[in-house]
Parts: structure tokens; C-alpha cells; sequence
């Protein structure tokens, strides 16, 4: 799997690789298995290790496992909610976006982003928890590679990160949420 438009979106991300995960197994594990949000808020250990950014009581900001973009985080109640705003008052609504704005923040400086991509996706059927995803689109990607292109495993492929720049990462965005 290594299309002209992988090579191309490696030139300007990050020196890493890209690769296909195995999107069959994702999206079973997705419609079957458990809470994968309840399952990090809880950290089980079942689950594979997940990289937490940042965490209060109400909330909890963690890496994608399989990020399109370097910096791909996402954001949650810890509590099990389901829709993004019938399941919420617009007072904890608002608490949950001001947490939304200080991690897609971090993230931009930290990475250096071009623009910040902020949605809420999600299925009744599968990752129902909801979650917003905050993305970072580095400079230079070509047009048509960016906006849902650059946020798709099946168009971007997965940024095969190494588990202690995953860290390392984490923790410098995770620093400029506290004090942002
Ligand atoms: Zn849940």
C-alpha cells in the first residue's frame, strides 16, 4: 500500500510510514466489541494501550490508535453519552467544547498545523460513545489530499508511529493543555 498519494502526504507530515490497517477487524471491533471509550476511561487491560493527552473529571482527550495525521486526538465525556448534543445540557455541552478548543490548541502549536479539522462522527451502530475528533493538517498538503481525504484510513492510511514518540508526544501536547 504505498500509492502516490502516501508517498506524496509523507513527504510533508512526518518521516513516518504509512500503512493499511486491517479496516475489516476495525470496523467488527467496532460494531461488537465494548465501549472503547468507557474501556480507557476505565483503563482496561484488555484494551491496548492508549495515549491519554489529558484528563479531568468530566473528560478525556487520548490519541488515535490509528492516526491519519501526526497529532490525531480525540475528545470525550468520560461519562457514556451517545449523541453530541441531545445527550447533553448546552452548560455541559459548552464545558466539553471549552475542553475541545485548549486540546485542538495544543495540538496546533504543537505540531505546527496548518488547519485544525474539530468533528463529531459516530454511529449508533458502532463507537457510539461520542467523541470529537481534533485533526491537524499539516502545511503543504496538496488540496485534494486534505479535508476528509486527510482524515480516512481508506485514503491516508495509518502513521505507523513509534509507541514512545506516541509518549512523547502526549505529553508535550498534553503540558501546553494545562497550562493553555
Ligand atoms: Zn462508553
Amino acid at each position: 500500500m504505498k500509492g502516490r498519494t502516501f508517498r506524496r502526504m509523507m513527504a510533508v507530515v512526518k518521516p513516518f510510514e504509512r500503512y493499511a490497517p486491517d479496516l475489516d477487524a476495525y470496523h467488527r471491533r467496532a460494531r461488537t466489541g465494548p465501549c472503547f471509550v468507557c474501556g480507557i476511561v476505565a483503563r482496561d487491560p484488555g484494551l491496548p494501550a492508549h495515549h491519554v493527552v489529558y484528563e479531568d473529571e468530566d473528560v478525556i482527550a487520548f490519541f488515535n490508535r490509528w492516526p491519519t495525521q501526526y497529532g490525531y486526538t480525540l475528545v470525550a465525556p468520560k461519562e457514556h453519552r451517545e449523541q453530541a448534543t441531545e445527550d447533553f445540557t448546552v452548560e455541559e455541552y459548552l464545558g466539553l467544547q471549552r475542553v475541545v478548543y485548549r486540546v485542538a490548541e495544543a495540538v496546533r502549536e504543537e505540531v505546527g498545523a496548518e488547519r485544525v479539522y474539530i468533528l463529531s462522527l459516530g454511529s449508533n451502530e458502532g463507537n457510539a460513545h461520542v467523541h470529537w475528533h481534533v485533526v491537524p493538517l499539516p502545511p503543504g498538503v496538496p488540496y485534494e489530499e486534505q479535508q476528509f481525504a486527510a482524515l480516512m484510513l481508506e485514503t491516508a492510511g495509518a502513521l505507523d508511529i513509534p509507541e514512545e514518540e506516541k509518549a512523547s508526544l502526549a505529553a508535550r501536547i498534553g503540558g501546553r493543555v494545562w497550562r493553555g
